[in-house]
């Protein structure tokens, strides 16, 4: 499939913001990829063209009955200008098994693949020079047929866009402070934890509010059956260094199956250190900070890479977990992933992909 390009005319380009200043989610580029599918056509008109607002029915089946799945990935510019993604077939497939999951088709990992590349190369200006910063990649893909009725749309919308994020940590590491939700669940068994469905993270919401709210920065959420077992952080997989044992719940429906989680539990090993998918339970958590055995916890994901966790509330009670410090272990992986992110190592396990 070719994809067909419309520049924007050079008087309609944004300025380009201050890197210093960049955050998460507010500047997005010039252009977007997007490419239409209909029942019996299949795929079609793929097109880079001027960012612009869609133009919905107001029936379009996402806005009523939530068909409607994203990814997350970055781009990052190395020392000579190089353009690299990190393990980007890794989002291409999950996104597609998240499409599958909720009766949306698939989309040829080739195609999907080539329209990244040409959307990221034409935006490539867009990739951020301050140390730690990138260009946010968010695929999307949304039910449009006009229509209302529970049943799969016909119609569907995929559309790529960008921006430009700063370094989440700009001024080092701050341990965040957790909250155990024993009240509300992410995700229960047979549900779509899994996947990156818009739907779980409005459900999400409500805890989050109560957690932000009381003082903590993210939700730590149980499993949904025993509120027994620690399952993930806010919207990052968690894990825990109990004695020389680092441990993160096993992939198994409600864990959203991370890049960064697989990156760290393959780094941590190649580093000698012992690691377990295992169900965890937060009482033996709990238990290792009492008993001095808890060394770290640290959640993972493509926006912070590492978030070291530093308290957790759980039953009416604060624990500090390695005096409220960054552990050795997430500094480690933290430096090591971002210097295979930004072509500035060796990549032992060749997931960069470089793409300029
Ligand atoms: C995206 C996401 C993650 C992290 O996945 P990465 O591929 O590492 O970015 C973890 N949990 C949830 C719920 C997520 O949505």
């Amino acid at each position: 499939m070719e994809i067909k390009i419309i520049k924007a005319l050079p008087k309609y380009l944004k300025p380009k913001p201050d890197e210093t200043k960049l955050g998460f989610g507010r500047h997005f580029t010039d252009h977007m990829f997007s490419m239409k599918y209909k029942n019996g056509t299949g795929w079609h008109e793929p097109v880079i063209e001027p960012y612009h607002l869609l133009q919905l029915d107001p029936t379009a089946m996402c806005l009523h009955y939530g068909q409607e799945i994203f990814e997350g990935l970055k781009a990052y510019r190395g020392k000579k200008d190089e353009i690299y993604l990190f393990r980007p077939l890794e989002n291409i497939r999950r996104m597609n098994t998240s499409a599958e999951r909720l009766c949306m088709p698939p989309i040829d990992e080739t195609v999907f693949f080539d329209a990244l590349k040409k959307f990221v190369l034409l935006e490539k200006d867009w990739i951020p020079r301050e140390s730690g910063s990138s260009l946010y990649i968010r695929p999307t893909m949304i039910a449009t047929e006009a229509a209302l009725g529970v049943h799969p749309s016909g119609e569907y919308l995929f559309f790529i866009i960008a921006g430009p994020v700063g370094a989440y940590y700009a001024h080092g590491f701050s341990p965040t402070k957790i909250y155990v939700s024993n009240e509300y669940v992410r995700a229960a068994p047979g549900g779509t934890g899994q996947i990156k469905a818009a739907g779980n993270y409005a459900a999400s919401l409500y805890a989050s509010r109560i957690a932000t709210n009381m003082g903590y920065t993210q939700v730590l959420w149980l499993d949904a059956r025993e509120k027994k077992y620690v399952e993930e952080v806010g919207t990052s997989n968690i894990f825990f260094l109990i004695g020389d044992e680092l441990i993160t719940p096993p992939l198994g429906g409600t864990i959203l199956p991370g890049v960064t989680r697989d990156s760290v539990i393959k780094l941590a090993a190649h580093f000698g250190v012992k690691v377990s998918e295992r169900p965890l339970a937060i009482d033996e958590v709990i238990a290792a900070i009492e008993k001095g055995t808890l060394q770290e916890s640290f959640a993972s994901g493509t926006a912070a890479v590492i978030s070291p966790v530093g308290q957790i509330f759980y039953n009416n009670k604060e624990y500090l977990i390695n005096s409220g410090k960054t552990g050795a272990l997430a500094q480690k992986l933290f430096n090591e992933i971002m210097h295979i992110q930004y072509g500035s190592k060796h990549d032992p396990f060749n997931w960069r992909v470089q793409i300029s």
